[in-house]
């Protein structure tokens, strides 16, 4: 086993847990209703090796929806069917620096990279233009979710309507973005907007669960072969691409400090997940809706760096 004498792991986890839960800062996201009445109180986290030991611990079971966090996982698809030339021909690979929703591209009239909106947003146009143009929004739905159905080994991933609604009814910035990408002819050609645009308030309002996201996480770890079911569902090459941009994108201005802290490729969500990965260790997801003023989970955020201080997984460390 990868982690050899793994309740004693688990106790240490069950002890950085419980230090957190005791974090009561940060706010509930209100820009939708249905994220603002949560309960600050949840709290879960959920562990998968990549040779498939679980552990989880909290509120595991409860619902909420990828947000962000599927970012890394369309753009994973998009890799995987149009090799990282042509995806990167359309976006970058650079920390823009600003706000996860800001309405900026780079010097070549790209989004910076894959993680904010505006490059989420690119990828769901090369999703609609170049993957599959022969599929209806209908059929790009199903497809997207039986990918993320494959990488959580066939654990929880839903679909949250409310959300999805309220998402592209409190949208006015991500439409900007879209005008602004389309004004400055960033998209491929054949690209329907409106078809896009919901289609990322779709990825969006995806729901799942922490224990299926820990399985994502361990599938990202494990080279891009879930440890669940063993299925190959990614090349290597796409996970090296995810990861890489995760590491420096992955937690919005907190990017490069988190990097830096915590030394390990990591992406958040506004529904306050987390979800981190241990290249060949293992995947964790933790999930605690309070925000810090970044837009990343309090608890998340402690519970990672709290993790690298206990076990050496900070990249450099041991060098
Ligand atoms: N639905 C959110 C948005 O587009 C997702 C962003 C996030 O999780 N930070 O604004």
């Amino acid at each position: 086993f990868v982690i050899p004498d793994f309740s004693s792991f688990t106790k240490d986890i069950e002890e950085i847990y419980c230090n957190c839960k005791s974090n009561t800062l940060g706010k509930l996201a209100d820009y939708i209703p249905q994220l603002a009445r949560y309960s600050p109180n949840f709290w879960g986290v959920s562990i998968c090796t990549v040779d498939g030991q679980r552990f989880s611990i909290g509120d595991v079971d409860e619902p909420f929806t990828l947000q962000s966090c599927s970012k890394p996982l369309t753009y994973a698809i998009a890799l995987e069917k149009l090799g990282p030339k042509v995806v990167h021909s359309f976006v970058g690979q650079e920390p823009s620096g600003r706000n996860f929703n800001e309405l900026v591209l780079d010097q070549n009239k790209k989004p910076h990279n894959p993680m904010i909106n505006a490059g989420a947003i690119l990828t769901c146009s090369l999703m609609n233009a170049l993957v599959k143009p022969d599929m209806t929004s209908a059929e790009i739905f199903d497809y997207t979710m039986s990918w993320f159905k494959r990488l959580s080994g066939g654990e929880y991933i839903g679909f949250n309507n409310a959300v999805f609604l309220s998402e592209r009814e409190a949208a006015d910035r991500n439409y900007a973005l879209g005008f602004y990408m389309r004004e400055n002819k960033c998209f491929p050609k054949r690209t329907n907007l409106k078809e896009v645009m919901d289609y990322y308030f779709q990825c969006c309002s995806m729901e799942t669960n922490c224990e299926a996201m820990s399985v994502i996480a361990a599938s990202l770890a494990n080279g891009g072969i879930c440890p669940t079911t063993e299925e190959k569902v990614f090349r290597p090459e796409v996970i090296r691409d995810v990861l890489s941009i995760m590491h420096s994108c992955g937690t919005y201005d907190y990017s490069g400090q988190f990097a830096f802290k915590v030394g390990l490729p990591a992406k958040s969500g506004v529904s306050g997940g987390m979800m981190l990965v241990i290249p060949n260790v293992m995947g964790i997801f933790a999930w605690s809706p309070p925000l810090d003023d970044l837009g990343n989970t309090v608890r998340g955020l402690q519970f990672c760096e709290e993790l690298v201080n206990m076990f050496n997984f900070h990249r450099y460390d041991n060098l």
